[in-house]
């Protein structure tokens, strides 16, 4: 498999029928060989902040993926082409950012659709890293549904930034996906914790790249 990345097929194989008849299929982490991790930042893209992320990225040689919010990429073409332009990945995370649990299924749906009339990825990532079951099983016929398994907290404006660094170097390693906010919210935990992981992994031989749409795809049939 191409991409510098060889993925381990073997903990992705299927677990039994009655199983997956009352599960759905998400990601948390990518399996690899090497030192590899996977950026993310949702939310956005948002005016005075995606030009940074995206500035800080470039000075790393890194590639990340962004699950925009529908409404946001409407507002903001300009920042969204930007994104795609620098080689890095989009998701999906919904047209108006709404909570699964608290939201009919029928309405999450259309609104995960309209997300991707916008935003045109198969990599879908739920607000607030919740989905009901019923709505994970009918995106799982068109999306990889993405997790994570580092949350840098950056959001929390309780949070001390050097605590949301901390986080994430505390616990990521090879093929993790790491979770930051494209989000006026978290920007100042971020723009403290962003270049000092980037400096931190590069400086270990870690790569930061893309999720692959494809790639994960193969991994994470229909069912
Ligand atoms: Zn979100």
């Amino acid at each position: 498999m191409k991409l510098g990345t060889k993925l381990r097929v073997s903990l992705f194989v299927k677990p039994p029928g009655w199983i997956r008849k009352f599960s759905a299929k998400m990601i948390w982490r990518v399996p690899v060989d090497e030192p590899v991790l996977y950026l993310t930042f949702d939310d956005g893209p948002v005016a005075g902040l995606t030009e940074w992320i995206l500035e800080s990225l470039n000075q790393f040689g890194a590639k990340a993926t962004f699950f925009c919010v529908g409404e946001n990429v409407r507002k903001n073409p300009e920042l969204f082409a930007k994104i795609l332009d620098g080689g890095h990945a989009v998701g999906n995370h919904t047209y108006s950012h709404l909570n699964s649990y608290r939201t009919r299924l029928s309405i999450y749906i259309k609104d995960v659709h309209r997300a991707h009339k916008e935003i045109g990825s198969r990599l879908f990532r739920p607000p607030y890293g919740r989905i009901s079951l019923l709505a994970a099983r009918i995106l799982n016929r068109h999306y990889s549904i993405i997790l994570w398994d580092v949350l840098s907290m950056d959001y929390d404006r309780e949070l001390e930034p050097r605590m949301v660094m901390y986080n994430v170097v505390s616990k990521a390693r090879p093929g993790s996906i790491i979770v930051f906010h494209d989000n006026i919210k978290a920007r100042e935990n971020l723009q403290y914790a962003l270049p000092r992981v980037l400096d931190h992994y590069s400086r270990a031989g870690y790569r930061f790249l893309p999720l692959d749409e494809k790639l994960l795809k193969d991994q994470n049939p229909a069912s």
